[in-house]
């Protein structure tokens, strides 16, 4: 496969520059999973620009999202110059907890997009349009992940074309580009004040966590499947199965906190407010940490004394996979709403 073959646009030059300037030695590349089937190529496509004592090695563990550099481990263990990260922009400082970089050690991470080849048709904008108007919104913002925001132009022109106002909401550098939103931080599109939401890009992980943030109509434009489609109904139903969790989990006395311990996923400050609120319900809790929380492991912990859980680390957790769980598995907001006993207004997902 040529380099140029790749459903991706990946700057080479930048991942080359980057270990020739750090006079890096040994190399992780780290992709999300969908990626990873073209971490061959993608060597493929640098390897002769290498110098020969340069190792690179592909990190072939689950990677979801930015706050999951792992590290910790690497450092442990293979103790590499330079971490190359596709995909992904930075996850923010102010979710996580900083300074977790291995002491002294000089790793280095370079974060590189890879940007969709796919295509969007004017037809699926004026698609999208029209489904935003069945909704009465006139002005939206336009919203994506790292891996479409070139398109963002394209879409919000071809949306004033077909009557409805665009708004891009404006970047957080380096973390977020223009209209960018990733799965635990909706800041941009919230701040945009618009009356619905556009989203860019395949699945429904992204515009259903927008929907929670926003509560407002969201159509999402799939360039894979080359069409747009409306999400709102989904998403009320979502928000709706979300309120009657917190609602379980007002009489919760027990709780179990889920500490991240994932290098983006550890928030201390998180929880100790969490302690905190907890204390002030009157309530008791037990600190459990966790880096990757499975179903199976969330079992074997769980006793008669837990009547609720609390998900510090990826809070996507509770929405996506423990919405079915037995016992409430709640956000940190959801926790606090549930807390405080109030069902208004709905916080998601901090
Ligand atoms: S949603 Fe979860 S996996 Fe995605 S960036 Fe946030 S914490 Fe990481």
């Amino acid at each position: 496969m040529r380099c140029s073959d790749l459903q991706y646009d990946i700057d080479y030059d930048l991942i080359v520059d980057s270990i020739v300037d750090n006079g890096a030695r040994r190399v992780v590349i780290q992709l999300p999973d969908g990626l990873k089937q073209y971490s061959h190529s993608i060597y493929k496509c640098i390897e002769g620009r290498l110098p020969r004592w340069v190792d690179v090695y592909i990190h072939a563990d689950p990677n979801y999202g930015a706050c999951d550099l792992q590290y910790g481990q690497l450092w442990a263990t293979l103790k590499p110059d330079l971490i190359i990260h596709i995909g992904h922009s930075p996850y923010p400082k102010e979710l996580a907890h900083p300074g977790l970089e291995p002491r002294g050690s000089g790793l280095k991470v370079v974060y590189v997009p890879a940007l969709s080849r796919t295509k969007i048709s004017e037809e699926m904008i004026s698609e999208a349009a029209r489904l935003l108007k069945q909704h009465g919104v006139k002005r939206a913002a336009v919203t994506t992940t790292s891996q479409h925001v070139h398109m963002i132009k394209q879409v919000a022109d071809v949306l004033r074309k077909y009557g409805i106002e665009p708004v891009v909401p404006r970047g957080i550098k380096p973390y977020f580009h223009d209209a960018q939103i990733i799965g635990c931080d909706y800041r941009l599109p919230y701040s945009s004040k618009a009356e619905g939401f556009l989203y860019i890009g395949g699945g429904v992980f992204h515009p259903l966590g927008l929907y929670l943030a926003t509560l407002k109509p969201v159509v999402k434009t799939d360039p894979y499947e080359g069409k747009s489609v409306d999400l709102t109904s989904e998403g009320e139903k979502l928000y709706r199965s979300r309120l009657y969790t917190v609602m379980k989990a007002m009489d919760a006395d027990n709780w179990g906190v889920i500490v991240g311990l994932k290098t983006g996923q550890y928030r201390p400050w998180l929880v100790e407010r969490l302690k905190k609120q907890i204390i002030e319900a009157g309530k008791n809790y037990m600190l459990i940490a966790s880096e990757n929380l499975t179903r199976e492991s969330l079992t074997s912990i769980d006793s008669d004394w837990y009547d609720a859980f609390i998900v510090t680390s990826c809070p996507r957790l509770p929405t996506d996979d423990y919405w079915d769980y037995h016992k409430p598995v709640l956000t940190p907001g959801e926790a606090y709403m549930a807390l405080k006993r109030v069902l208004e207004p709905y916080r998601f997902p901090w």
